[in-house]
């Protein structure tokens, strides 16, 4: 949907007053007709804000919602491509599943995907994703990167060291990457990332990148994840917007997706490990069955793990399907 100066300059009048504002004083501040005024609080209403009606009162803000309102997200977001086109769901199956479908119908790339609720949130190998309504980011976005899918990695790493490098600059707290795609703050996870993508033997069609993070929810609600996960808020120590700190995720994605096109993997693969959580430690990687532990040394440009066993042999594993659980050293 576009909008209008109108409807921007009604949203302000609505988010500044407090309380009710009536139509007429709405109409005449923006020089336009009571029903032009309603129109623009229908379309702000499917757009996701709640405004409350009244016959003598006016308009009404209900939640001058921190949701993830695809018209909030784009109010000064400095992008060219990632997020200008962004569908907002309060409730959906999966954003991955939802943006799926829409790069196979053809949506174009940087499209990203929200939700406020998923009923089928997934991590990898179809675990679950946790997360109540109206507390986290959930996002994904569509890709069409011209590389081979040996290739495709380098989206969960740029996406990881983008998620990173906003939670600093919106809360100043260091969040660090446990490979292969989860974030953490100290031992405990607050967000993962799940890329997915559909290609042919050479190249790829598209890749979709989902985005989980933990912002201003208490994860005790859930006993399976109560002693392994946090938030940014409870990490804190007090809420933050969710909205800022998306907007910065999707600047600093496009940031790194432009490294990407350039060919500058190295750059972020390098940048990357300067926040890993694992780099120098002991880990124990499960992969198809087979179990080996040495020191987690570094990633390389493909985002295979190097790992040094203890017989010093360097192996590279490969981020499919494996488990990682650090030992303590
Ligand atoms: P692990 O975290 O055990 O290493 P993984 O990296 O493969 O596994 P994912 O598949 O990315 O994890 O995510 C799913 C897992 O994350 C779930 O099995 C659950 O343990 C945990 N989880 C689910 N929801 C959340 C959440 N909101 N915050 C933190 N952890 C969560």
């Amino acid at each position: 949907m576009s909008f209008t100066n109108n409807t921007k300059e009604v949203l302000r009048l609505l988010k500044d007053a407090e309380g009710y504002i009536s139509g007429e004083r709405v109409a005449r501040g923006l020089n336009i007709s009571r029903a032009a005024v309603w129109k623009q609080v229908c379309k702000l209403r499917k757009e996701g804000f709640c405004i409350d009606a009244q016959p003598r009162l006016g308009y009404r803000m209900v939640i001058p919602p921190d949701k993830l309102i695809p018209m909030e997200i784009k109010d000064g977001l400095k992008t060219s491509f990632v997020g200008q086109e962004i569908f907002y769901y309060p409730k959906t199956e999966s954003t991955n599943l939802i943006a799926k479908n829409m790069a196979m119908d053809g949506s174009k790339e940087g499209t990203v995907v929200t939700a406020e609720e998923q009923t089928k949130g997934r991590g990898r190998l179809d675990r679950n994703w946790l997360s109540p309504a109206y507390k986290n980011i959930l996002m994904s976005i569509i890709f069409r990167p011209e590389v081979q899918p040996s290739q495709v990695f380098s989206l969960t790493m740029l996406t990881s060291l983008a998620v990173v490098k906003a939670i600093k600059t919106i809360t100043t707290l260091n969040a660090l990457i446990k490979w292969p795609n989860d974030i953490y703050i100290g031992s405990k996870k607050i967000g993962g990332i799940l890329t997915e993508f559909s290609a042919e033997q050479d190249r790829v069609n598209f890749v979709i990148v989902g985005v989980g993070l933990n912002v201003n929810f208490d994860p005790s609600i859930y006993t399976e994840i109560k002693d392994t996960a946090t938030s940014l808020s409870k990490a804190l120590g007090k809420e933050i917007s969710r909205v800022e700190l998306l907007r910065s995720i999707l600047e600093e994605i496009e940031k790194g997706y432009n490294l990407f096109k350039e060919g500058r993997v190295t750059q972020i693969r390098n940048e990357w490990d300067t926040h890993s959580l694992i780099a120098g430690k002991i880990v124990r990687i499960t992969s198809f069955g087979i179990t080996e532990e040495g020191v987690a040394e570094s990633v390389d440009e493909d985002g295979c793990l190097i790992l040094l066993d203890y017989k010093g042999k360097r192996k590279r594993i490969f981020s499919g399907d494996v488990s990682l659980k650090m030992m303590a050293s």
